[in-house]
């Protein structure tokens, strides 16, 4: 397991290629450049995550299942000893996509699906129909059961705040769990007046609980302090040319006054404000960390409600 707390938990984004657009995506507003993973870059990168025992998370700007290695890599994860879960929308999951996923065997596939209110849904996925959507979840659900975890994501903006519980409940019957966040302008880089307002969380950031337990990895290998950047003006090194202790410790040196980048100035993500005390090592197990992170997403899912 991770000697670092900031590589216990690697959000890496293969491709910051999609071709969705969801409402609650800042995509338009991405500067850095475009495009995928290479072969060697994942080799490099992914080598060097194994041996620390991250969980390594296929999410980022983009859409993972446009990438053609997708099913490929989560395989050599696995097979490896590594541990990998991805992020995935309904709009994506067509074909043998599903198929092809759960035969991968990812440790866990996290299904982000805004909304259970077709009008919400469909405002906010305006390339799918919500029947669809749910067709394919349930399908998806199907495939995992027995096979793979599976975790559903919604998230609350202006025009669903009160639908936690009836989201929980629908999710809780088809046997899986599921979580709500409120919807954050991704470093003031979102805007979709009627679906979201931004939120004042002041210029102090503390010690954001986002930079603290987790490391963002573009597809070129570089490490941005967050994921949220979507120029790149964050950049702390790159996991290509540099080892994992000494980017750990340049994110710590970051860290040591509380973050203040451009990008966090207009924050309203909930895990700014999310920051367990750091106590000891890291997680030393994968139960350990499991319990470490669901903590950390119930304290996310009641903020700024
Ligand atoms: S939220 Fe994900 S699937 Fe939707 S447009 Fe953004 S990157 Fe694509
Ligand atoms: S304060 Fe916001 S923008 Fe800054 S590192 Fe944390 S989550 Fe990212």
């Amino acid at each position: 397991m991770p000697s670092e707390w900031a590589f216990v938990s690697v959000d890496m984004e293969i491709t910051n290629v999609c071709n969705v657009q969801c409402r609650i995506c800042p995509r338009d507003a991405i500067t850095r450049p475009g495009g995928m993973m290479s072969n060697e870059t994942f080799r490099v990168i992914s080598e060097k995550l194994i041996r620390e025992g991250s969980l390594i998370t296929f999410s980022g700007m983009g859409d993972p299942l446009s990438h053609p290695k997708v099913f490929e890599w989560i395989q050599h994860i696995r097979e490896s000893g590594g541990d990998v879960g991805i992020v995935v929308n309904p709009a994506s999951l067509n074909g043998n996509a599903p198929y092809a996923l759960v035969d991968a065997r990812p440790n866990s596939i996290t299904l982000s699906f805004p909304s259970i209110r077709k009008i919400v849904f469909e405002k906010l996925c305006p390339q799918i129909s919500f029947d669809q959507a749910i067709e394919r979840a349930r399908e998806l659900i199907n495939l995992c059961a027995g096979n793979v975890g599976i975790r559903i994501t919604g998230i609350r903006t202006e025009m669903n705040p009160d639908e936690n519980e009836s989201y929980l409940l629908l999710w809780k019957k088809l046997g899986v769990p599921s979580s709500m966040v409120a919807c954050h302008g991704r470093g003031g880089n979102l805007k979709a007046p009627g679906i979201y307002k931004q939120r004042d969380y002041g210029q102090k950031t503390g010690c954001c609980g986002l930079i603290r337990y987790h490391t963002f990895i573009t597809w070129e290998g570089d490490v941005l302090a967050c994921c949220h950047d979507l120029s790149g003006e964050t950049i702390v090194g790159n996991l290509i040319e540099s080892e994992i202790c000494e980017i750990a410790d340049r994110k710590r040196k970051l860290m040591r006054d509380g973050v203040s980048f451009k990008v966090c100035m207009q924050c309203d993500e909930p895990l700014r404000n999310v920051n367990p005390p750091v106590e000891g090592f890291p997680p030393a197990n994968r139960n350990d960390r499991k319990t470490f992170f669901r903590r950390m997403r119930l304290k996310n899912s009641t903020m700024a409600k």
